[in-house]
């Protein structure tokens, strides 16, 4: 490339000549030209310079021989970048494909300094570890997979922050998934929160990386006092911040240039081990099948254009529609395709006008069902054969029979439709509906809770390291909206005065009795004296998954013998598999180890008398089921044994060894006499035994949470 061009720090250039429209044959400059924005035909500076002397019709730089020629940016960028392309975004040297985003919002960081400094840097220490080809090169490695039975690995490259097609690709360090986001995206999201917030959680679900947006928490005051140059000095500290935080990743980037500019989907190439386009070639020529189908449907279409230049104009008018500018301009249809996030329903994924699946699912801007929508090919496809037969009539969307446009041939398209974001999060990750019914079933219930799971929650580690005491005696087990339900999946409301606890599902159904508006409408989920007055308006600061007690639940909801308590306690340890319910408010019963347990209260002559001692050890040599469990034992390839374990229950110290159980029940007596409180003492209540029994299965039930130890 002509170095030159390193130049340029940002503009939009034409890869066309501007007088012919088309590329131009051999692209050349003279040594001395300095432009980038035009160039002209080597065949034409070589005729001038055989008659002495060629002169650049934009400069006047003057080419006295053929060594006088250099290549224009051009001849590289013909290479890199797809066959449609006709415009290109350079930054600080690096050329890529037109962005059409919202300038102010969006690219205008690309003029100032320590962006640029920081932008150039991130292309210099970009590494192919982190690129996406080696990140499905280590997956397939680690799952030595058979390599006559490869499945096609599909990758959608849109931005996870705000569902836009992904121009510049970057990672955050960190991220072991292949999906990432857009720069620009992460650039604005960064300007418009930084003062709220320090991070941006990583949205793909099931990651719980971040990034760091601010560099320092400027939610908490800072006590030196404000001034420009402060504030100038802060924000570059951020851009830099930011950046330190993720990596481009130039493979994706090399494939997304040589992909048409409005395509999503891409492929893994095994023989290459490179990401691709995934597109349908036929006869040599890419054909999209959704286009093709609409230039079949219309007979009097195909007299008048070619399919070549019928694909062509329809793959230019979908560049502005994925680069999102309708929606994330237009506050209202932002709002209501944010109301339906949550949401459960069916869509139809069958296209309306060429009956194949659903890829690109839009509909317009005046739509009202936002459980219906179509593909963007066959929508703009069809408008453009209206414009081309019908020039002189409005146009009415197929979707919902609104007319867009009086005069179809002054509608801009970008302006009427939008793909959904929502569908787009979740369509790729479950495609059952490519086979059979085409119904894809969007699932807002779950893929709220995994957001409160990945995002929204106080986590075990920092729950247990503010604890002073391990031991914590959980008392709230029914929801407080909903009184007759147990909790089972907790949500902590964090500014209650109590803490109070909502179960998920209550809130769920709350949620959806004021159709998710919380914005305009007031939810109201603790009717304390603080949260009455205080609707919910923003989930961040308010509700949050109660990590540590949903694993307390949920080891509860394990022993049958306390599924009706109304309270308990439980023992944290530094890991789950140690932690555990601690089972002294019940008696055990209906298991196989039965404790008499010591009585608690007031204890009186009717609860001591039948309590016999003897000796707490049982043979257990013949125990079929009790002997399995000290078998060797293969766990990913070591063997293990059990060697033993320990359980207490109702201060009885249980062993289980492979020769029997050894239970201190003689011990566990004395001290029950020894604290025996004085009144008791002097009507010489005496404990005289307790006995230990097997029934039921409660080995059974324990097996998950044996721990092995490695066999010497
Ligand atoms: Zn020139
Ligand atoms: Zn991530
Ligand atoms: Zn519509
Ligand atoms: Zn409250």
């Amino acid at each position: 490339m002509n170095p030159k061009s390193h130049e340029v720090i940002y503009d939009t250039l034409s890869l066309l000549n501007p007088i012919t429209k088309l590329k131009y044959i051999n692209p050349t400059l003279t040594k001395d030209c300095l432009h980038k924005n035009a160039c002209f035909e080597r065949d034409e500076a070589v005729k001038g310079i055989e008659n002495n002397i060629y002169y650049c019709p934009h400069c006047s730089k003057p080419a006295t021989s053929l060594n006088d020629l250099v290549a224009d940016w051009r001849v590289n960028a013909y290479k890199e970048f797809n066959e449609y392309a006709e415009d290109v975004t350079v930054i600080s040297g690096v050329v890529v494909n037109k962005y059409t985003r919202n300038k102010k919002r969006y690219l205008e960081f690309f003029t100032q300094t320590e962006y640029m400094n920081q932008f150039k840097q991130m292309f210099e220490r970009a590494s192919k570890d982190s690129s996406i080809s080696s990140l499905i090169q280590k997956e397939l490695e680690s799952k030595q997979q058979n390599l006559n039975n490869q499945q096609k690995i599909n990758f959608w490259s849109f931005c996870l922050q705000d569902r836009v097609k992904i121009n510049i690709p970057v990672r955050i360090i960190g991220c072991k998934h292949y999906e990432c986001y857009e720069i620009t995206s992460l650039l604005s999201y960064q300007d418009q929160n930084k003062l709220k917030k320090e991070f941006l959680e990583c949205n793909q679900p099931g990651c719980s990386n971040r990034l760091k947006i601010a560099h320092r928490d400027y939610t908490k005051q800072s006590n030196t006092p404000k001034s420009p140059e402060l504030d100038e000095q802060e924000k570059i500290f951020d851009v830099q911040t930011l950046f330190s935080g993720i990596c481009v990743d130039k493979d994706l980037l090399t494939a997304i240039k040589k992909s048409n500019p409005s395509s999503y989907k891409f492929y893994y190439n095994y023989i290459d081990k490179i990401i691709q386009e995934d597109i349908r070639i036929v006869n040599g020529k890419q054909a999209d099948p959704f286009i093709e189908k609409i230039y079949q449907q219309h007979p009097d279409l195909q007299s008048k254009v070619s399919f070549e230049d019928f694909q062509k104009q329809i793959q230019q008018q979908a560049i502005a529609i994925t680069q999102g500018d309708l929606l994330q301009e237009t506050k209202e249809l932002n709002k209501q395709v944010a109301l339906y996030k949550y949401r459960n329903y069916t869509v139809n994924m069958k296209d309306k006008l060429t009956q194949l699946t659903i890829e690109y699912p839009i509909r317009c801007r005046l739509c009202k069902d936002l459980k219906v929508c179509m593909d963007m090919r066959s929508f703009i496809a069809q408008v453009n054969y209206k414009k081309k037969m019908f020039p002189k009539q409005g146009y009415t969307c197929p979707l919902c029979n609104s007319q867009l446009n009086q005069n179809i041939t002054s509608m801009n398209i970008s302006k009427q439709i939008y793909l959904d974001s929502n569908m787009l999060s979740y369509m790729f990750k479950d495609m059952s509906y490519t086979n059979g019914t085409q119904n894809f079933e969007y699932k807002g219930e779950q893929y709220m809770l995994q957001e409160f799971l990945d995002r929204q929650k106080i986590k075990r580690e920092n729950y247990i390291a503010k604890l002073t005491d391990r031991k914590v005696l959980f008392k709230q087990l029914f929801c407080i909206v909903n009184k007759d339900k147990r909790i089972q999946k907790p949500l902590i409301l964090q500014n209650c005065p109590v803490k109070n606890i909502v179960d998920f599902t209550s809130f769920y159904e709350e949620l959806k009795k004021i159709d998710f508006d919380y914005e305009k409408e007031d939810l109201i989920l603790c009717k304390c004296s603080v949260c009455s007055f205080i609707p919910i308006k923003t989930f961040v600061g308010n509700i949050y998954f109660h990590e540590a007690f949903y694993e307390a639940l949920n080891k509860l909801s394990k022993i049958e013998d306390l599924k009706n308590c109304t309270e308990f306690s439980y023992q944290f340890e530094d890991t789950e598999l140690e932690s555990k319910v601690l089972n002294n408010r019940a008696a055990t019963t209906n298991s196989k180890i039965k404790v008499v347990l010591p009585p608690t209260g007031v204890r009186d002559a009717s609860n001591l008398q039948n309590v016999t001692g003897e000796e707490g050890f049982l043979d257990l040599m013949d125990d079929e089921e009790y002997q399995s469990i000290f078998r060797k034992t293969e766990i990913q390839g070591f063997e293990f044994r059990t060697q033993g374990l320990k359980q207490n229950i109702g201060g009885i110290e249980i062993d289980y060894q492979q020769q029997g159980i050894k239970a201190n029940v003689k011990e566990a007596v004395e001290k029950i006499n020894q604290n025996a409180n004085q009144d008791l003492k002097r009507f010489q209540f005496n404990v005289v035994g307790m006995s230990v029994e097997l029934k039921g299965d409660i080995l059974r039930q324990n097996k998950g949470e044996f721990s092995y130890n490695i066999k010497q």
